[in-house]
């Protein structure tokens, strides 16, 4: 077999057998230089170096460990003839082990050019092992090949690689300019809520439970956008942050569920002011990476962004403009083809020469993005032809390659859409993707340049194909353009919003807008989005009260650092400048987050699922029986339970199956589903009267009990055939049901409540009046049903507070009645049982009082 990787590295270059390292402590070792920084210059300087043992090779007398640090790498060379401790202990040394050497920096007799350090090696006097380490899942190198599912799951050892390195200190050193220039233009960074309430940014919330506030959540912010405007009603003038904001939404390669931003904010700007701030910003940003960019940054209205580029984004870098070119079409020919929209064309340079196949491939992939058709011109210097020319007629063809600006050797491709949507042109937007992907088939971007943009003259609302209806194409706090006011509720479409976007090479680095900052406006624009009075109030009201104190006028904007940082760096992927970043299904693979979690965190948790109408009687009993269930949980389950005898072995089913039932009681009724929680609370009962009963005589009892249980148990399971037929099944039953005579344990519960022997409240009381009202359809309906004083009934639907304090009671009283009994089986302090008892009968008298 061919060995792996991993036999080779151990079975050839170093043994088998485990060698056992005795390490060594840091002590008073101080490190002298970084690895990265031994140069010539230093030769002959001695130098404390430390760091992690990234490769080794043993030649006998001498062995060369190269040792790796933030910095980089420098070869380290130890001599078994003159410093042969420090060679054998370096014979111990393995891959990423951590290692301190002292030694003497000396010039290599031949350099390595492939090594910053490679003019000099160290020469060891010292080897220091501080640690130890397993053979890594895959090698410390920039070129690897491991799958990056791998790479996260093990990401330490990924980031100990240098491009990550390089990566997170090129977004430090932006980050820390970005600072800067905010600091140097009279921003203020203010941090704002990370526990908050919902932020309209058009995504799903990340929600936090509150512990406190039952039933009651937090929202993490999708941005700080209210905040950083009240930061503006405040007063505060210029606001800026670096800040992390979280939004639940399908991942795609370049999304992350937690992203940081730069946001900012400022009062009494012009539009003009906004974008000086950030070109300043980003000029200086790029510099700080080595790029050059130029300011002013180009302008572009949408609306020519999405019919010259088909894009809202688009890549300057290279041309190709997208043309209308509908006419083109006769009538007869667009009714043949199914052409609805408008058709845009582009003229691929160069492209003329596609073969059959290629522009099969290009027809599927306008398919794929929605396209009816694609349509085909080539110009070649010995003529023109069309895959369309039949249809459109000569003429046509060479209108069509005219207008699509085509010169000789060009492809002139064309797409309709499938579909109309309200207020796009679909067939430019298709077309805007074939340029995209045109564009790195025939090489045609100039990778070196960095293209900034403004779009702005967006339109104020866009069609939901999924709500039916027109949403804000941007948050709801967007500003209107002044003229356009009067469109709001007469026709929406036709609003201009005084948003604005910043594009770089293709890629959106984030929007902003001048705010709406009149309380009358913000309020048309909602009603307009069709939220009611009482939505708006409850979802907005503080902001809408705040809007009526004083408001400046103010806009900001926010940009993407990830994605910033991400281009900066060259990078293609934005998991490539984030230290821990999450895949594509959300999830942080190292830290195997998101994750169950523990049971009292759970339990806390289910406040998440709480009716938050839940008056407070109901919520301090529930406590009560949570309390219950954990001094049980540690009194009795916390250790293996003895079964010496009968008495013990019902008991443990007894209580163990109690548990449970309480448990569920306690959820149900916590969410309000008291009618529900009240018929699982009938089982407590009976187990309660079986533990009473069992008490009465312990050994026979329980031994009666545990062969109904068992022997019934057997019998079904031996009975049934797998297509058990109705008589059949009847008969299994009988039998399985005999047992209760043949083990002694009475049949029926009121036997067992009887044999008891004196009054029994929760079997003369609960039971009757839980089965009454729980038994059978018409019965648990009418636990639905509510009649008003005039009589008349509703129905009540979801969550309440009905029955919700009789199944918990009945859960209390049952379930402590029970863990009585199991404490006696088990001879455990009831010391604590009595306890909780206690404050049970306390509330409920207090609530008696009350009700008195
Ligand atoms: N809050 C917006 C966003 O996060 C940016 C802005 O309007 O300032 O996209």
């Amino acid at each position: 077999m061919f060995p792996s990787c991993r036999d080779f590295q151990c079975g050839n270059q170093y043994g088998k057998q485990k060698v056992s390292t005795v390490l060594d402590f840091l002590g008073n070792l101080t490190r002298t230089h970084y690895c990265g920084a031994l140069r010539a210059s230093v030769a002959g300087a001695n130098a404390i170096i430390m760091g992690w043992v990234h490769r080794r090779r043993d030649l006998g007398n001498l062995l060369f460990l190269d040792i790796r640090d933030r910095t980089g790498i420098v070869q380290v060379v130890f001599n078994k003839e003159t410093q042969p401790q420090a060679h054998a202990k370096a014979e111990q040394a393995r891959s990423e082990f951590v290692v301190a050497v002292e030694g003497q920096v000396i010039k290599r007799q031949k350099a390595n050019p492939e090594l910053a350090t490679g003019e000099v090696e160290l020469v060891a006097t010292n080897l220091h092992i501080l640690n130890n380490a397993k053979t890594p899942p895959f090698p410390v190198e920039d070129e690897i090949n491991a799958a990056e599912e791998t790479r996260l799951r093990y990401r330490y050892i990924d980031l100990r690689r240098a491009k990550p390195h390089r990566n997170l200190a090129l977004r430090h050193k932006i980050v820390l300019e970005i600072r800067k220039v905010m600091d140097e233009m009279g921003f203020i960074e203010v941090e704002t809520p990370m526990l908050t309430r919902s932020t309209p940014e058009g995504a799903r919330d990340y929600l936090v439970p509150s512990r406190v506030h039952h039933g009651q959540f937090y929202a993490l912010p999708q941005s700080p956008q209210i905040f950083k405007q009240i930061l503006m009603i405040g007063g505060l003038d210029r606001y800026f942050q670096i800040v992390k904001c979280f939004r639940d939404e399908d991942l795609r390669a370049d999304r992350q569920p937690e992203f940081t931003q730069l946001d900012l904010e400022m009062s009494f700007p012009r539009q003009q002011d906004i974008f000086e701030v950030i070109e300043n910003v980003m000029v200086r940003a790029c510099a700080v990476a080595g790029i050059k960019a130029e300011r002013p940054f180009p302008h572009m209205l949408y609306k020519d962004a999405i019919r010259k580029y088909g894009s809202d984004k688009p890549d300057l870098r290279f041309a190709m403009e997208l043309h209308e070119i509908t006419n083109c079409f006769p009538e007869e020919a667009k009714q043949k083809l199914q052409i609805e929209g408008n058709v845009f064309a582009l003229a691929a340079p160069g492209a003329a020469n596609y073969s059959r196949k290629q522009l099969d491939d290009l027809t599927e992939k306008a398919k794929s993005l929605g396209a009816r058709g694609a349509y085909f011109v080539k110009v070649a210097p010995e003529g023109t032809t069309s895959t369309v020319e039949k249809l459109i007629g000569p003429e046509n063809v060479k209108k069509l390659a005219e207008a699509a600006a085509a010169k000789p050797g060009d492809l002139v491709v064309a797409v309709s859409a499938k579909q109309r949507i309200k207020g796009t042109e679909a067939a430019a937007l298709i077309a805007g993707q074939l340029r995209l992907h045109l564009g790195e088939a025939l090489n045609l971007i100039d990778k070196t340049q960095w293209k900034f943009l403004w779009i702005t003259g967006f339109p104020l609302f866009e069609w939901s194909e999924s709500d039916k209806q027109w949403v804000s194409a941007q948050h709801p706090f967007t500003g209107i353009v002044d003229e356009d006011l009067e469109k709001l509720e007469s026709a929406p479409w036709e609003v201009r919003s005084k948003g604005y976007d910043l594009v770089l090479n293709g890629n959106e680095l984030g929007s902003g807008s001048i705010r709406i900052h009149r309380q009358d406006i913000q309020e048309r624009l909602f009603k307009a989005l069709g939220l009611t009075e009482e939505q708006l109030r409850r979802r907005f009201g503080f902001f809408l009260d705040a809007l009526t104190y004083g408001t400046p006028p103010h806009g900001g904007i926010a940009l993407g650092i990830d994605r910033i940082a991400m281009l900066l760096a060259g990078e293609r992927s934005l998991r490539e400048v984030i230290a821990f970043p999450k895949t594509t299904a959300a999830q942080d693979l190292m830290a195997e987050s998101p994750s169950a979690v523990d049971a009292p965190q759970e339990e806390e948790l289910e406040i998440m699922a709480a009716y938050p109408g839940l008056i407070r009687q109901n919520w301090a009993l529930a406590e009560l029986c949570d309390e219950l269930t954990s001094v049980i949980d540690r009194s009795l389950f916390r250790s293996i339970l003895p079964k010496e005898n009968r008495f013990q072995e019902s008991m443990s089913l007894i209580v163990s199956k109690a548990f449970d039932d309480a448990r569920a009681v306690a959820r149900l009724s916590k969410s309000g589903y008291g009618l529900q929680a009240a018929g699982l609370s009938r089982s407590l009962v009976e187990s309660a009267i079986n533990s009473l009963y069992i008490n009465l005589e312990p050994e026979k009892h329980g031994g009666a009990y545990l062969r109904s249980i068992r022997e019934s148990n057997l019998r079904l399971v031996r009975g049934l055939t797998p297509h058990a037929d109705t008589p059949e099944m009847q008969e299994v039953l009988k039998k399985a049901e005999i047992i209760d005579t043949e083990s002694g344990w009475p049949r029926r519960l009121i036997q067992r409540a009887d044999a008891v022997g004196r009054p029994m409240y929760l079997y003369d009381v609960v039971y009757l009046m839980l089965s009454q009202i729980l038994h059978g359809d018409v019965a648990s309906v009418a636990g639905k049903l509510e009649e008003d004083r005039t009589g008349n009934f509703s129905i009540q639907i979801g969550p309440s507070n009905h029955w919700v304090p009789q199944a918990l009671s009945t859960c209390f009283i049952g379930f402590h009645q029970i863990a009585q009994m199991a404490f006696k089986a088990f001879r455990i302090d009831e010391t604590e049982l009595e306890k909780v008892g206690n404050k049970f009968h306390e509330l409920t008298q207090r609530v008696d009082r009350a009700a008195l």
